[in-house]
């Protein structure tokens, strides 16, 4: 079975195309979103999704979050002793997701679809497909997360042509897409965004301004515990501004509760260079498409922090255009990738959709450049323009730079700067030519992005017709087939939370964080059900175990939605 996954940096969900409609798949815990959070509990033991949340707020040294802001690069992350990187912390998301998408649906799943940010370089969507095959997946093909949005708004929509602006804020990533519809043919014109802009960046603003109220003298002096509780008032707080004008924070420091008001508008005011920084891909990408705000018949919003108001009425101030979100900007991406699974297995039931896409950035390689006086290394020469439907192919010739030159090596660079070495490198090739005077050797330079976004270098000398060709990949994060394996083994023997226990030890987490949170008679209220329930996990069965945890979920709910009144009392 062939499943859509939007692997997303706060949260990932999978969704299916069954009996002729997109199905949201849900978690163990029954719940549509799995938080992309991984844990090390004490025992060793992976946690995963919601579990893994909650033991993270009371053990954040122990936790790794907003991972997929690291992916493709070497970064890794210290969970207990054991190091991990990007790549193999979304394997365990992934395998998470497909593991209660087997019990779902019944049948094992071996395949997906996986989204990412249009804005994801090559060495980020190289990743992202090796996690899914950390996790046990192939990943048949990889989507751009506004096109899948794209295509759960519309498929199926009948009529005129239609010309759109898919605004994509999602919790650590930033897209604008421009594309256009003609009943099944979708077209994207142009692609930009920003890799590290997303919602997570509005969250650390509120941190900032109550750290700032709490006149700490160096945010140094903070414990991580305290840090993390802070961050997870903010984000609360954050989501409050879409029913509320004022908002409220209070945390535990130092053993003193201090609880801080904030107004929307001192918040959008805070939060202004955000927004201004949302406004150049904007630019760029209607540039890009030859496309002005007069053009477009719809702006549509997608990603989950597209639902702060102050975010929807800067678009509409930018664009002059009032956005939909009528689709859950939660799901649009699931879905999208859902349908994409259908169109791949050419189910009957869904219009076959005609779709392009574009690659998001320039690639080419670096030459030298006689000026007439002398030769300037270092430039570059780019290949594949940004912005070029793809699949792609582009052919470029280059020539030996010096005389008796023995071997010529091509860089691949990434990027919009004239100047090679502000590019990003994705890898480099060598190829041996026979020596001569400089210019004599004709070297051919061919690029091919596929429709996954992947890119294929191939080298061919003319005189000789020898040939190179490489799938391109970092040479920093170049792991030969045996490394790959034993990784491959390392994470699969590590041990994970049985999934039957997901919702007990959920519950215990939960109620740990809530006692320390907690003062006076609630404290105890909670203290005496912790005790309960942790006997009753040891001593009885299962029906009184799920009796004793949902007593125990009820209190939980009860204090905590009391708000911060109950932590005072
Ligand atoms: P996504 O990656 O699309 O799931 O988006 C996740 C981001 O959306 C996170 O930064 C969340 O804090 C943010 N988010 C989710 N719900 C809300 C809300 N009601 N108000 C503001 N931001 C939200």
């Amino acid at each position: 079975m062939l499943i859509g996954i939007d692997l997303g940096t706060t949260n990932s969900l999978a969704a299916c195309f069954r009996n002729g409609k997109v199905e949201i798949i849900p978690n163990r815990l029954g719940k549509k979103l799995t938080p992309s959070v991984v844990s090390v509990d004490d025992e060793g033991s992976i946690l995963i999704g919601e579990t893994a949340r909650e033991y993270g707020y009371l053990h954040p040294e122990r936790t790794a979050k907003v991972f997929k802001r690291t992916m493709g690069t070497d970064h890794e992350y210290d969970l207990a002793g054991m190091k991990f990187s990007s790549e193999e912390l979304s394997g365990f998301v992934l395998r998470s997701l497909k593991e209660d998408a087997e019990v779902y649906l019944g049948e094992p799943v071996h395949e997906a679809i996986i989204s990412v940010p249009a804005y994801f370089n090559d060495n980020q969507r190289k990743a992202t497909k090796r996690a899914g095959e950390l996790a046990g997946l192939t990943v048949s093909r990889i989507i751009n997360e506004p096109t899948a949005s794209a295509i759960a708004y519309g498929v199926g929509e009948e009529g005129t042509v239609e010309r759109c602006m898919i605004f994509d804020l999602g919790g650590g990533t930033f897209d604008v897409t421009i594309l256009e519809y003609f009943k099944n043919i979708m077209e994207v014109y142009a692609i930009a965004g920003d890799n590290f802009l997303g919602g997570e960046d509005f969250t650390q603003v509120l941190v900032e301004m109550y750290l700032q109220r709490l006149l700490v003298a160096s945010v140094n002096l903070l414990d991580l515990r305290t840090l993390s509780n802070i961050y997870k008032a903010a984000e609360e707080a954050k989501c409050s501004f879409s029913d509320h004008d004022t908002v409220t924070m209070a945390v535990n420091v130092f053993g003193v509760l201090h609880e801080e008001q904030f107004t929307v508008a001192e918040y959008e005011e805070a939060c202004r260079p955000l927004l201004e920084k949302l406004r150049k891909p904007i630019e760029k990408s209607l540039r890009d498409a030859k496309v002005t705000l007069d053009d477009l018949d719809r702006v549509i919003l997608v990603g989950g922090a597209t639902r702060l108001k102050i975010v929807r009425d800067y678009v509409k101030k930018v664009t002059g255009i009032y956005p939909d979100w009528y689709v859950d900007p939660d799901t649009s991406v699931a879905q999208g990738a859902a349908l994409q699974c259908a169109m791949k297995e050419r189910d009957r039931r869904i219009e076959e959709v005609i779709l392009t896409d574009v690659c998001p950035f320039t690639l080419g390689t670096e030459v030298v450049r006689d000026n007439g006086a002398f030769e300037e290394p270092g430039h570059y020469l780019p290949i594949i323009e940004r912005n070029t439907v793809i699949p792609v192919s582009r052919t470029q010739t280059v020539y030996t730079a010096h005389d008796n030159q023995k071997i010529v090596t091509v860089k691949v660079l990434q990027g919009e700067s004239y100047m090679a070495r502000n590019n990003l490198l994705l890898g480099s090739l060598t190829v041996e030519v026979p020596v001569g005077p400089k210019g004599q050797e004709a070297i051919e330079i061919t690029y091919t992005y596929d429709v996954n976004s992947l890119l294929e270098v191939e080298v061919k000398v003319v005189s000789t017709g020898l040939q190179k060709k490489v799938i391109i990949q970092n040479e920093e994060n170049k792991v030969s087939e045996e490394e790959a394996r034993k990784r491959f083994e390392r994470l699969q023997y590590l041990k994970q939370n049985p999934r039957e226990e997901e919702e007990n030890r959920l519950a215990m987490f939960r109620a740990n964080r809530v006692y320390e949170e907690s003062l006076g008679s609630d404290k105890d209220r909670i203290g005496e059900m912790i005790g309960e329930f942790d006997n009753a996990l040891n001593n009885s069965t299962r029906l009184e175990v799920e009796l004793t945890r949902k007593k125990l979920e009820d209190l939980l709910d009860e204090i905590e939605n009391k708000g911060f009144t109950g932590l005072i009392s």
